[in-house]
């Protein structure tokens, strides 16, 4: 994408159209005027979002006179790669991708054992306030686009296409940002990776994961798409999930846990709760209770995930040996609980390490 300054040197391009994100139906009503048989808006975004295509001039399969006209109008935005790390062991890989208008933001490729995983932010920065988070640490900048969503996705997706013949598989929206605050924009990007001239993505190989935003995790159950739901829940309690999370003032954790238990009946998905596990802060026996009591007899399991150490935050990860004995408590209360595998810690692949050093440099 051009960056602002060269946009001053070529002020025609300040007057194309983005129109990567839009789905077939957007593209043929844009193209409207130009009167193209119904094939055609496909075949845009077949090159666009499949094959790489980064300019008109690329898409072979149009005649010369229609890619001319096309890139007189309209242009295909993608972000700028500002960094990239990958970690020792080859199997997690960060970019710090950056748009026109100058925002930053992280999305992460994880190589699992079932398949390439995207790590999606959903804005730019975050203003949930979570006492552990590294990406709330700046506010929120802008809410992102779904093409910016599908940007992120994209971008990977051609690379793994070029390094190995490789493909995304599953998206998890886990990245910066509150989804659910960000809910029109957010709907469209899954819509969108779910289209068969996308990536064709099932819905429940995606993921996305909140805060517990209720209002919006009842829409979300009601959308007839069954992708899967985590709730970010970290406290077994009210009192200390106010303190770890401040939106729980404005929705506190029963109605999340009971619009989570709705979800899981309308959709007849599985929900899985996320715990950070913090030494000395909610990690003890007694919280392990309060949480199996709290989820008893739901359709629900629970992600235990020794925190990431953010060094402004000042709070550490619990030993293993503790780890283990919250795990051993929710299994002996028949609560379904795993300890999350770690990925990249060695490339600050935590949401929004990156960026926070971007930001600061
Ligand atoms: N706003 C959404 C999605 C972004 S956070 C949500 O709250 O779910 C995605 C996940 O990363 C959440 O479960 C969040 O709690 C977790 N996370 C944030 N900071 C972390 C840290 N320092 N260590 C481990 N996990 C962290």
């Amino acid at each position: 994408m051009t960056a602002p300054n060269e946009l001053d040197k070529a002020p025609d391009k300040r007057r194309k159209k983005d129109i990567f994100g839009e789905n077939v139906e957007a593209l043929q009503a844009e193209l409207a005027p130009l009167h193209l048989p119904k094939y055609r808006a496909k075949q845009i975004a077949e090159w666009m979002y499949q094959k790489g295509a980064a300019s008109f001039a690329a898409m072979t399969n149009l005649p010369k006179a229609l890619r001319e006209a096309l890139d007189d109008a309209y242009m295909i935005g993608q972000p700028f790669v500002r960094d990239r790390l990958d970690s020792a062991d080859g199997l997690t890989s960060k970019f710090l991708f950056e748009f026109a208008d100058g925002t930053a933001i992280e999305s992460v490729l994880m190589r699992q054992s079932y398949g390439n995983s995207v790590c999606v932010s959903s804005q730019a920065g975050c203003n949930m306030g979570c006492a552990f988070c590294a990406s709330t640490l700046h506010g929120m900048a802008r809410n992102l686009s779904a093409g910016e969503m599908a940007a992120q996705v994209i971008a990977i997706n051609n690379r793994l296409r070029e390094e190995d013949g490789g493909k995304v598989d599953t998206i998890v929206i886990m990245g910066s940002g509150e989804p659910l605050m960000n809910y029109d924009q957010v709907l469209a990007f899954i819509h969108l990776l779910h289209e068969p001239y996308v990536l064709g993505l099932g819905y429940r190989n995606i993921t996305l994961s909140t805060a517990g935003i209720v209002p919006n995790m009842l829409r979300l159950a009601d959308e007839g798409i069954p992708i899967s739901l985590s709730v970010s829940l970290h406290a077994p309690n009210q009192p200390l999930r106010e303190k770890l999370m401040p939106i729980s003032k404005k929705y506190p954790m029963e109605d999340v846990v009971r619009a989570a238990k709705h979800y899981a009946d309308k959709t007849k998905r599985r929900v899985t709760y996320e715990y950070i596990l913090i030494d000395g802060v909610n990690d003890t026996e007694e919280h392990a209770r309060e949480l199996a009591k709290l989820l008893h007899g739901q359709l629900a399991n629970v992600n235990l995930i020794p925190i990431n150490p953010v060094a402004e935050r000042h709070l550490l990860r619990p030993s293993k040996e503790r780890i283990d004995h919250f795990l051993r408590s929710l299994t002996m209360h028949h609560i379904q609980a795993t300890v999350r595998k770690e990925m990249g810690t060695d490339i600050h692949a935590a949401c929004g390490q990156l960026r926070n050093k971007h930001l600061e440099a």
